[in-house]
């Protein structure tokens, strides 16, 4: 009997990719006229209007600036959860869900690195994976 393999899903498709080492990297836009970068990858710059964005590997860690436990969640998403805005090292700011203890959250400008994990489950039962964050445990 054999067991066909399900591949994961993700929730922003060709948002995330791998380096090297075979290290998960989020592909955010960086503009051609100005080079402000943005997640995710806008048609236009906010700042400057060109239309020529080009893909780029966004920072891995940053800073916790900002966070909101949500108790009532979406459908097929867990509850309480903890919604974030993180600070890239590379000057991005990005909102994604924030990993842990949510009746314990860290405090504000703690280090947190991307990983990437289960958003929910879709009705067919597949696994939606997304971008979120968690406090940095070890050093580089
Ligand atoms: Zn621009």
């Amino acid at each position: 009997m054999s067991v066909e393999a399900v591949e994961p899903r993700y929730a922003l498709g060709g948002t995330i990719s791998f380096d090297d080492a075979r290290r998960h990297r989020l592909m955010g836009g960086k503009c051609a006229g100005c080079g402000a970068k943005v997640f995710p990858k806008p048609k236009i710059c906010s700042s400057c209007w060109s239309t020529e964005q080009e893909d780029v590997a966004l920072a891995t860690r940053g800073k916790l600036y900002s966070f909101s436990v949500v108790h009532a969640a979406r459908k097929g998403w867990p509850s309480p959860y903890a919604i974030a805005y993180v600070d890239l090292e590379d000057g991005v700011r990005i909102c994604a869900p924030l990993e842990g203890d949510v009746a314990n959250p860290p405090p504000l400008d703690t280090p947190v690195e991307l990983i990437v994990g289960t958003l929910r489950t879709d009705a067919d039962g597949v696994t939606v994976l997304s971008h979120r964050f968690k406090p940095v445990t070890e050093a580089r």
